[in-house]
């Protein structure tokens, strides 16, 4: 492991959660594993790593983060593969993004072989936690927060920083049915879109409620200045197969960077698949989807890989998109991407780095 300037104390739990719990039967993030990783910015510098037992914390009530939302998190996963190693796939994409969120939120940067050097520690000690199966993982959070206790407008001069993880298993197990939202918005030009910023979730939430009570798993975003373009499928990137080719809207500043989108994108190449980054119109969609030209759709991102969409609503016009089986394009990128992550494929980018 590459040494840091400062050494990362470990408090072991007195006893593991772990005998108490049924890995075969968790629902998604609300089962956590026995440690977690803490450190606070303090006058200016990072103090006293430490990877501790989960537990509770004191915040006070005052703190900044609670009255003005100035806090960015992470989502990465750790897999196990058949032979029992354990990698995280792609942890400096992560880290990479993080300081980029913070720069974006006026927080401090992490040193990234320190932030590094704690993702293997805490996963190391705990990969006890990952379920056995196909589609398990360790699912790994880590994230920033404003401490000050201050309710002014600016920026904190205190921050703690936490890694925390969760044993998962599949995410959305059905295909899911998506409405295009043409009249809220996720994020707009000049905004904090591209930051994994706890705000932008909370402003989400309201449409998405309203979309739920219609009946729709998801909403496909649209640009905030037009609502003609399509930004993304909720917490997801969002790919379009047209006659056999991948479409996807291009980084414009207000869509987050995912790495599974990256990732889907590397291979996509790499199989003879075209994939087109650029602007892309809700009318276009709508035109294939009515033209029967739209073969499948999905979402991209760490929690779920790749969500299939069974049915995309515009306005009040319902498109079903073709069964699981005829979706083949997206499953040979699927199963490279899965095999990449459990050892079964080679993995050509160097997107694994070895816990054990
Ligand atoms: C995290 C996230 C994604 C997916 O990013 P991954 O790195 O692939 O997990 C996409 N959109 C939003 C809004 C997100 O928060």
């Amino acid at each position: 492991m590459i040494s840091t300037g400062q050494k990362i104390a470990t408090q072991l739990i007195d006893r593991s959660r772990l005998v108490d719990t049924d890995l075969e039967n968790i629902k998604f993030g609300r089962v956590f594993s026995d440690h977690m990783f803490v450190m606070d910015f303090l006058d200016g510098e990072w103090k006293e790593p430490v990877i501790k037992p989960f537990a509770d914390m004191r915040i006070s009530p005052a703190a900044l983060v609670l009255h003005y939302s100035q806090t960015i998190f992470e989502g990465l996963k750790a897999y196990r593969t058949e032979d029992g190693a354990v990698n995280l796939f792609r942890p400096q994409a992560n880290i990479a993004r993080m300081n980029r969120s913070a720069e974006r939120m006026c927080m401090p940067t992490i040193p990234e072989d320190l932030f590094l050097d704690a993702l293997v520690q805490l996963v190391k000690l705990d990969m006890g936690w990952i379920p056995k199966g196909p589609d398990a993982a360790l699912y790994i959070r880590p994230f920033m927060f404003a401490s000050d206790e201050y309710i002014g407008v600016r920026p904190s001069d205190g921050y703690r920083f936490i890694i925390f993880t969760c044993p998962v298993r599949a995410y959305y197990a059905e295909p899911v049915r998506v409405k295009v939202e043409t009249h809220y918005s996720r994020a707009f030009p000049g905004g904090t879109g591209e930051a994994k910023c706890g705000g932008n979730y909370a402003g989400g939430l309201y449409p998405a409620k309203k979309g739920a009570e219609e009946g729709f798993h998801q909403l496909i975003w649209t640009d905030g200045l037009s609502h003609k373009f399509i930004e993304e499928s909720g917490t997801m990137n969002v790919f379009f197969n047209i006659d056999g080719n991948l479409i996807t809207p291009a980084l414009d500043g207000s869509i987050l960077r995912g790495v599974t989108r990256d990732s889907i994108i590397r291979i996509a190449n790499d199989q003879g698949i075209k994939v087109e980054e650029r602007q892309v119109s809700v009318e276009e969609i709508h035109l294939a989807a009515r033209n029967g030209r739209l073969r499948s759709a999905f979402g991209a991102g760490t929690a779920a890989t790749i969500a299939q969409i069974a049915s995309i609503t515009f306005g009040d016009e319902e498109f079903s998109l073709p069964s699981v089986d005829e979706r083949l394009l997206t499953n040979s990128i699927g199963e490279t991407l899965d095999g990449i992550r459990r050892g079964r494929v080679a993995d050509p980018y160097g997107w694994l780095v070895p816990v054990v």
